[in-house]
This record gives C-alpha cells, structure tokens and sequence, in this order.
C-alpha cells in the first residue's frame, strides 16, 4: 500500500468512500460489472490516481471484477458582466465574450456517483 498512498491520498479517500457507498447499497450476491461517476474538471481529483486508487482498493473484494467508467464534466460558467452561460478552458478563467474575470462557476466541481451496473446472481 505504500506506493499507492505516495500516489494519491487525497483519491484513495475519495475512492474508499465511494467504495463504501456502494457496498452499502449493494443487494445480496449481486455483482457489480460496471460503476459509473463523475468528475468535474475543477474537482481538484485527479482521474490517473483516482483509477489507480480504485483499481488498488477493489482487489479480494466483491467489487473486484469492476470497471470504472468516469464521465468528465466540461468547467461551465455565468458571467456577471454579460449575462452569458460559457463553457471555458481552465486555467483560464475569462469569459470569451467580454473578457470579464468576474465568473460564477457552474458545473465542473463534481464527484459523483452515477450509476452502478450490476448482475444478479
Ligand atoms: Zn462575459
């Protein structure tokens, strides 16, 4: 495990409850084929280490045969200059449109649990 930590603590954590979570709503014998979440590119998770994190975490449990599926959540935002929905590339936080810095952000903060596909034994 010493690798793993030096890898990502802050994904193992991240990873153990997402673990956690799922174990908790898990039926009787059902396996678990497929675990769908997402994240949002200003998280702060990174998806290698979060992977790895969850790859590491799975193995001799009953989760072990499955795959992560990640959907990335685009950074969107509302600018309160020009009252404009965007889509932005961070680092760069200005609004396209006018070049205001003054943005309220929208989506792109997430880590979530989607979905879990399961088959029943
Ligand atoms: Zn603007």
């Amino acid at each position: 495990m010493e690798h793993l930590r030096r890898y990502g603590v802050h994904e193992i954590g991240l990873c153990e409850e997402l673990l956690c979570k799922i174990k908790e709503n898990l039926p009787l014998g059902a396996i678990v084929k497929k675990v769908n979440i997402r994240i949002g590119k200003l998280s702060g998770v990174n998806k290698e280490a979060f992977r790895f994190a969850f790859s590491s975490l799975i193995q001799n449990t009953e989760l072990h045969s499955a795959i992560l599926n990640i959907l990335d959540i685009p950074v969107n935002v509302y600018c309160r200059n020009c009252y404009k929905d965007v889509e932005i590339e961070p680092p760069i936080f200005i609004c396209p449109y006018c070049m205001s810095r003054d943005l309220e952000i929208i989506t792109g903060k997430e880590l979530d649990l989607l979905s879990i596909d399961i088959e029943e034994e």
